[in-house]
């Protein structure tokens, strides 16, 4: 027993601080799973030790206290909860229709209205005369609070007024919410401007009816739905149905997924299918309310302490839950990404049960701030992969800085894969590994690039071909591809789906590609941010691979719209040893014997020579100029005795004045061309 009594306590202290995250701050420290789950074990200890009862448990009230900020207003008619349905199965539909039937001891079937349950924040909004002249929260369901500026703001679709064929008195009773999009762009906005995110649209409603500046609560844009009444003097509907109906006709908004349902297999209908199309909603949902649709009927069954009798709440599998993180493992994907996800011990969320997580990057784990044994909520939503959402942390407890997450020392600078090194670039999230061709994670992938159309153009090389080829290990890298000791007929016939002239045509393709265009070949390395026209401007600009694969930075900088993220992206291409040794293996003539056509043809014919350009040429200066280098010229700016050529376009000026003075060369247009096609 003084284990209970203390366990009571514990739950009440616990339950407590929760509520006040929740309610005051509206900044949630646990999932409601988890809050769910405290408050259960609480109320059945108190219903097994009535003993341990007491007013001023969280069991016996509703919500929170009202902030002191907002004036308070008394509800006339209190607003309450919703009893939750414990079990989410569709024996909860079961057992609340059954209680139902056994209070009025009725045989036959009810029927009853079914609605949404929305998440947001509750609200009554009170018209005297058709004009809005209040809105308040719930607060502890007795006294709220005034929130009818906010209201007025931020809510566009509350009517201010209803003309003068309403009840004299008419307070509406619904819920606050801020649809998905709206909530993803808002913490879009915010994350640009460097400011604090929502942690979810719930939060996200009531935060923002909750705070003194109206015009802050009206940067988001918030909806509502009406389900209900408070006090109304002057009408009395006489099911909850018309009581809806005529909420809509007045001008608010209701929700039409709203149902008549009868007996408890409509419950269960009704509950099946809004599960299954949750994720579609543009809104947050987390379960179905049933209320009995006689208002006669609900008021007979009445109310008990926080709840009535004639409604319940029967929920969804939860989206997020708490668990514990056993280790952190980096994956790497397709595109040579590195992913941190945590391995956690396994937890039932989203109707599955989940044992890795993925913690997107670096910078969202440093933030997050998740190590190992921490306790974390994780979420998973519809079809969307598992999340780390944030830390269960006591909230004063601080930790060092040192323990934080190092993507980089955690690998020890090195791909799990490969072991190639890994690099981050600047503003990216991500880090990634630097061996693309040769790292088996991300080998399925390079495979298809090299071969791909505008690649090395491999006919009948598709993404089912290379996933077996991969997989029965005949192809590790793309110099595989010509290694006819891996792959002939013999080893080809005995792949899926593979007849011998298919298997003769695959590789009549790949002999094809061996001669291969010098531009199309470095796009088929996959260099990162090295796309088909940067292809052909580096191999116009350098005129062989080997020269391109020397280049550094600064030369490599010198090439037609290559800015630093790409002429890094090269460099530490080209300084990853193993992409080197693929290279090498495709190139040799015992081995890939791929040869680079472009190549051969580019003679630097102009080495050592040093041009001017001046004047309108018809061809773009930036074309000459590129070209004249990749024959070996310079280009430079100003004409003197060591200029060899002036290439004068029209209205040329003083440079060509100049080349005149200390005689050098000049040539026009059609000379240049010319010397660029070898005839000059
Ligand atoms: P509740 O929010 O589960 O249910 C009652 C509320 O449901 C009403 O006040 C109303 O706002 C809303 N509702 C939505 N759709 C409705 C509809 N169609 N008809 C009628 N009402 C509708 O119960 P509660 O007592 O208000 O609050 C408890 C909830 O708050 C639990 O879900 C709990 O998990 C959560 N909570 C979480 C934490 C936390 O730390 N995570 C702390 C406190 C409370």
């Amino acid at each position: 027993m003084t284990g209970e009594k203390a366990r009571v306590a514990e739950l009440r202290r616990q339950i407590a601080q929760y509520d006040y995250w929740y309610y005051v701050k509206d900044a949630p420290l646990v999932p409601d799973a988890e809050y769910d789950r405290l408050f259960r074990e609480l109320q059945s200890l108190e219903e097994r030790h009535p003993e341990l009862q007491s007013p001023d448990s969280p069991t016996q009230r509703v919500g929170g206290k009202p902030l002191e900020m907002f004036a308070p207003v008394r509800h006339t008619v209190p607003m309450l909860s919703i009893r939750t349905e414990t079990d989410i199965s569709d024996q909860g539909a079961v057992a609340f229709d059954a209680r139902v039937r056994k209070e009025l001891g009725v045989d036959g079937e009810i029927e009853y209205a079914c609605e949404l349950k929305f998440d947001g924040l509750a609200i009554s909004l009170r018209y005297e005369k058709g004009m809005l002249v209040q809105a308040a929260t719930r607060g502890d369901g007795e006294t709220g609070e005034d929130v009818t500026q906010n209201v007025r703001h931020a809510v566009r679709q509350i009517p201010l007024s209803l003309g003068d064929s309403v009840p004299e008195i008419l307070e509406v009773r619904g819920e606050i919410y801020m649809r998905r999009d709206d909530f993803e762009k808002y913490n879009e906005e915010q994350r640009r401007l460097g400011l604090a995110t929502l942690v979810n649209p719930r939060n996200g409603a009531a935060g923002s009816i909750r705070q003194l500046d109206p015009s802050l609560a009206a940067r988001r844009p918030l909806k509502f739905f009406a389900y209900g009444l408070g006090e109304v003097k002057g009408w009395k509907p006489k099911t909850h149905q018309e009581l809806l109906d005529r909420l809509e006709a007045w001008g608010f908004p209701v929700n039409d997924m709203r149902c008549l349902a009868k007996g408890a297999s409509g419950l269960v209908e009704f509950h099946r299918r809004i599960e299954s199309m949750r994720d579609q909603l543009p809104f947050d949902i987390d379960g179905v309310v049933y209320k009995v649709n006689s208002i006669a009927l609900q008021e007979s069954l009445g109310f008990v302490s926080r709840e009535p009798r004639w409604a319940v709440a029967h929920k969804f599998p939860a989206e997020e839950q708490v668990t514990i993180v056993r280790g952190i493992d980096i994956q790497v994907g397709r595109t040579g990404k590195l992913t941190p996800v945590a391995k956690l011990e396994p937890v039932f969320v989203g109707g599955t049960t989940v044992s890795n997580a993925t913690l997107h990057n670096e910078d969202e784990t440093r933030r997050k701030d998740v190590r190992i044994g921490d306790r974390v909520i994780v979420r998973r939503a519809g079809d969307v992969i598992p999340e780390v959402v944030g830390v269960v942390q006591d909230i004063d407890s601080k930790r060092s800085e040192d323990g934080r997450f190092d993507l980089y020392a955690a690998l020890n600078g090195k791909c799990p894969v490969c072991g190639s090194r890994i690099a981050r670039e600047e503003g990216e999230a991500d880090w990634r590994c630097t061996g693309g061709l040769f790292c088996p994670a991300q080998r399925k992938q390079a495979l298809l690039h090299f071969a791909s159309r505008r690649a090395m153009n491999i006919d009948g090389l598709g993404d089912k071909l290379v996933d077996q080829l991969v997989d029965a290990h005949l192809v590790d890298t793309p110099a595989d591809l010509y290694d006819r000791n891996r792959l002939n007929l013999g080893t080809l016939s005995g792949l899926e789906r593979m007849g011998e002239k298919s298997a003769q045509n695959l590789l009549a393709a790949i002999d094809k590609s061996r001669k291969a265009e010098l531009a199309r070949f470095i796009f088929a390395l996959g260099i990162r941010n090295v796309g088909e026209a940067t292809a052909k401007d580096l191999a116009r600009h350098f005129g062989s691979l080997e020269n391109l694969m020397r280049a550094d930075e600064e030369r490599l900088m010198e090439v037609r719209d290559v800015g630093p993220v790409v002429a890094r992206s090269i460099v530490e291409f080209f300084s990853e040893h193993h992409n080197v040794e693929v290279i090498e293996a495709l190139l040799d003539p015992h081995r890939g014997g791929v040869v680079l056509e472009g190549e051969a043809m580019v003679e630097r014919t102009l080495a050592g020579k040093t041009f001017v350009l001046t004047g309108a040429l018809t061809i773009s200066r930036d074309v000459a100029k590129e070209r004249l280098e990749s024959l070996g010229a310079k280009v430079a700016g100003s004409v003197s005795r060591k200029t060899d050529y002036v290439v004068a376009g029209e209205n040329s000026g003083s440079k060509l004045d100049r080349a005149r003075e200390l005689g050098v060369a000049v040539l026009d247009e059609q000379a240049l061309l010319a010397m660029l096609e070898g005839n000059a």
